[in-house]
């Protein structure tokens, strides 16, 4: 194979190859635009590398038949003397990569040569500071010398010398400095910093290669699945210097705001610098915009140049330049990087300029850049100190009273203070705190910390790892260091905050909080055609309508009650997947359960059922209305008795109290038998579900009663009632036969009685691995199946959630074991395989079965996917993911 491509060689398509860097630089040079002329060393040598250890034979000769050419063409020769040829080595995977080796500039200098550049660029300050340049940057990278050695070697001479800035340092500062840089070397590596222009060269293309199985690269390939054996590109390209004076220097530049969409002139520019300095923050940079008065010319062909790359990649790109003595050079461009508003203009805004369609349009924008979009916001507009920022860990605006343990948090939030828990780091003692508090700051601990992974569990706003600020949780205090000098302020216990999870900003005092105006938009409260509707909404407002003509998917919502129900609809929902009817159950009826739960005699259980059925009734009733003409699936009972009776230790110490007194509770005695009778070790796995219906007589069918009244009800009103009922945990077709035919029965009843044909389906949920093993048999007495994620991946991985998560989950996000919790998104291979199997065998039985899920994976973007490609009919999810899951399903079958 062939390991070397000129840029003139390659193309954008050729990333997996190229690397994304080495793919875009042959674009652009082949687009005609003034690239350094380079050539890139491909993923396939270092693939070769890897495993053999060794740069595949032809690769030395390959490299030298390209630089061979590549110094004719510039007329000079890697690291001549009296005029070097110098070049720059770059590492560029296919994806972008934080964890990898930089780049090292200058390669070619020597202690020869650097004398040969000073003469040609008729400057010795600006050859000598490339020359300390290289033998840092390839001391450290290359030669892996700890950068701290030169870092401290360059402050001791500014330090010496009285000066506080690098440019400063004059030519025989820098020379010096030459000099204890190489003497680092020596010194570290036992060997002299290498001479060679050649061997120069080669070790840093080696050290690239070397870089893709460095820790960090690992690491972070893993945390964002990017597989481990694609190999890196390097890029060889001739260099082109920004710090020749005041004529000369480098910028970056963006098509468009990356932040709001809007197109314009936007990027940064630093007079007489290289590339690196722009990023180091070593001087100001200026706003592009002022180039068109440092450099007319420059600015006018930066600005033509930035046109043909709009259009040519048909989206915002973000480029790297340097401008040497009055010439403009591109040296890199990507489809660059934007906020969530952004990617929903630029979409729409590329429509309208037809350079894409509405199918690109819809992979353009993803829906967690959508629910970004609806988290209430801070108001940009108001007052507002800003202390510190950390990493956004999880989205959302929170305000409240700082607190220091989880004790005072759940404490203070029961007396209705709304309170932010701050802690130098979590842990699962934390959970309740966390629960309690309206959001989690902690100044340790990156996305992977057990702050940041269990707050995006409970959607609980968190920023983490804000390093700035000093938390002492003896004195109940937050330190803030300004970094503008101002000193430190201190945030005491009870002081109010304001943390921004999207940003990872943190806020002294109560900043404003407004609600998204893309929530308010779908609730009905804004309208995308006002005339003064706002350009996002407009955008998100034409992107769902994209979505919802294309989608395959019908999208549900998990709800429970005609509020949620009617919220659902606004937002889009085509039908309820998951009504939970324990929740009905709760507040004063409890009593009733409990009576139910306590009853020995066969009357006694009678009247509790009895009291029980006309409530239920009416909450259908309000439901079937709110989702008229829409399927609504109601699941029967689920979760285990106990959780209706009183805490076990409570009702223990009060009848222990009363017996004291010799007062006797005779309520509360058989209460605490109950309690005991149904106490379970592992009630996730016990009495609950199906069997619930099989054991306690009359449950199940007063359920079904109440479903059946309701429908004939508001079929009696003119109403369109589509009720579909649904048995939880079965894990066998025989308990679902008998629950079948005592259902069948009531529905019988209830039709004669009230003269209408009810049209009610029976189905299941699959979520135990044994119903998914057996769905073909369980398809023969189900109308319809909704897989059951959350339990399915509960029972499937032996995971207790409600432990696993607090408990070793960071561990195993840390050490890549999963990239993210399968709770989140569904594991394709695992609890996947079951329900695509289960999906088969269902309809190969029963071709018009049913098929939904119902599990919180089914408002997740990536799951969203996969019940996609599986074949479900629909996802049912809760009402504010809802059009999270509409645009998802869109652009699975755009
Ligand atoms: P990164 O992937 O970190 O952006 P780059 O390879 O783009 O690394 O290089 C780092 C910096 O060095 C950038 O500012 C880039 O513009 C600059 N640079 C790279 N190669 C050259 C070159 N041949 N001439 C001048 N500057 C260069
Ligand atoms: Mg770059
Ligand atoms: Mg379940």
């Amino acid at each position: 194979p062939k390991f070397v491509y000129a840029f003139t060689e390659g193309n954008k398509e050729l990333k997996g190859l190229l690397g994304g860097k080495g793919a875009n630089l042959a674009e652009m040079t082949n687009l005609g635009l003034p690239v350094p002329p380079g050539f890139t060393i491909t993923t396939e040598a270092c693939k070769v590398y890897l495993d053999s250890g060794a740069e595949p034979v032809a690769l030395r000769e390959e490299v030298g038949a390209h630089l061979d050419a590549l110094e004719r063409r510039m007329g000079k020769q890697l690291g001549q003397a009296d005029d070097p040829l110098l070049v720059s080595v770059r590492s560029g995977a296919k994806f972008s990569m934080p964890g990898m080796m930089d780049t090292v500039l200058n390669i070619g200098l020597s202690d020869e040569s650097v004398v040969g550049l000073a003469g040609q660029a008729g400057d010795e300050r600006f050859a000598w500071d490339s020359y300390r340049r290289l033998i840092q940057m390839f001391g450290k990278t290359v030669l892996g010398v700890d950068g701290e050695l030169f870092e401290e070697s360059l402050e001791e001479s500014k330090r010496a010398k009285g000066v506080v800035t690098d440019v400063e340092l004059d030519a025989a500062d820098l020379r010096s400095l030459v000099e204890e840089f190489k003497g680092i070397v020596s010194r570290e590596t036992g060997r002299g910093f290498p001479q060679d222009a050649r061997e120069q060269m080669d070790l840093a293309i080696r050290a690239v290669f070397d870089s893709w199985n460095g820790d960090r690269a690992k690491l972070y390939r893993r945390q964002e699945r990017i597989p481990h054996d694609l190999g890196t590109a390097v890029n060889v390209c001739s260099m082109v210097f920004g710090n020749l004076g005041p004529d000369s220097g480098t910028g970056v530049a963006f098509t468009r705001d990356p932040a709001s969409g809007q197109q314009g002139v936007y990027g940064d520019y630093l007079q007489n610098a290289q590339g690196e300095d722009v990023v180091a923050g070593i001087r100001n940079t200026v706003a592009l915009a002022e180039l068109e008065t440092l450099d007319k010319k420059s600015y006018d062909e930066l600005m033509q140049i930035m046109e043909t790359l709009e259009t040519h990649y048909k989206d915002l790109c973000d480029i790297e330049f340097t401008i040497e003595r009055g010439k403009l050079w591109m040296l890199q461009t990507r489809v660059g990087k934007r906020t969530a508003a952004a990617a929903f203009r630029i979409a729409t805004q590329l429509v309208d300029q037809g350079l894409i369609d509405e199918a690109e349009a819809l992979q353009r924008v993803n829906g967690a850049q959508l629910a970004q979009l609806m988290f209430p916001r801070f108001d940009l507009d108001a007052e507002a100190e800003q202390i510190g920022r950390g990493i956004a860990a999880s989205p959302g605006a929170a305000v409240g009273k700082a607190v220091f343990d989880s004790y005072t948090a759940i404490k203070w939030s029961r007396s209705g203070e709304k309170v932010i828990l701050i802690r130098r780091e979590t842990n699962p003692d934390d959970l309740d705190g966390m629960i309690a508090a309206e959001g989690i700051l902690t100044s340790r601990g990156g996305k992977t910390s057990h702050a940041a992974v269990v707050a995006r569990g409970m959607g609980k706003t968190c920023v983490c790892g804000a390093e700035d600020l000093e938390v002492d949780t003896k004195r109940r205090q937050l330190t803030a260091h300004g970094a503008d000098g101002r000193g430190s302020l201190v945030i005491d216990e009870g002081d109010v905050v304001s943390i921004d999870g999207s940003t990872g900003k943190v806020y002294r005092g109560e900043v404003p909080v407004v609600p998204s105006p893309v929530v308010e938009f779908f609730e009905g409260r804004v309208h995308a055609g006002a005339e003064d509707a706002d350009e996002l909404v407009q955008a998100v407002h034409r992107i769902m309508a994209y979505s919802d003509r294309v989608r395959r998917l019908r999208v549900r919502a998990n709800a429970d009650n005609a509020e949620d129900a009617s919220r659902a609809r606004r937002f889009g929902a085509q039908g309820i997947g998951l009504c939970r009817t324990e929740h009905m159950f709760l507040g004063e009826r409890r009593e009733l359960v409990e009576r139910l739960i306590l009853a020995d005699a066969e009357r006694e259980r009678e009247e509790a059922l009895a009291a029980l059925l006309p409530l239920q009734k009416g909450d259908f009733k309000e439901l079937f209305e709110a989702m008229d003409g829409l399927p609504v699936t109601v699941r029967l009972l689920d979760p285990p008795l106990h959780e209706f009776l009183p805490d076990i230790t409570e009702l223990s110490v009060r009848v222990a109290l009363a017996e004291s007194r010799k007062d006797h509770n005779e309520n509360d005695l058989r209460l605490l038998q109950a309690v005991h009778r149904l106490h379970e070790q592992n009630p996730m796995l016990g009495l609950r579900g199906v069997r619930l219906g099989l054991v306690i007589p009359g449950l199940f069918t007063m359920q079904v009663r109440a479903i059946a009244e309701a429908a004939a009800e508001r079929r009696a009103a003119k109403g369109d009632p589509r009720a579909e009922i649904m048995i939880p945990l079965v894990g066998t077709v025989q308990e679902l036969e008998i629950v079948r035919d005592e259902a069948e029965k009531v529905i019988a009843e209830v039709e004669e009685a009230t003269g209408v044909d009810l049209k009610l389906t029976l189905g299941t949920m699959i979520e135990l691995p044994r119903a998914a093993l057996t769905a073909g048999q369980i398809a023969e007495s189900a109308d319809f199946f909704s897989f059951g994620t959350n339990d399915l991946t509960q029972t499937v991985w032996g995971f207790s959630r409600d432990d696993v998560e607090a408990s070793f989950f960071t561990a195993y996000l840390e050490k890549g074991i999963f990239g993210v919790s399968p709770f989140e998104t569904i594991d394709r291979d695992g609890v996947g395989k079951l329900v695509k199997d289960a999906v088969a065998d269902g309809r190969a039985t029963r071709p018009d079965l049913k098929l939904g899920v119902c599990g919180e994976h089914g408002g997740d973007p990536e799951s969203v996917h996969f019940f996609h490609e599986v074949g479900l009919d629909y996802v049912s999810c809760s009402p504010f993911r809802i059009p999270v899951a509409r645009l998802e399903a869109g652009r699975a079958a755009a």
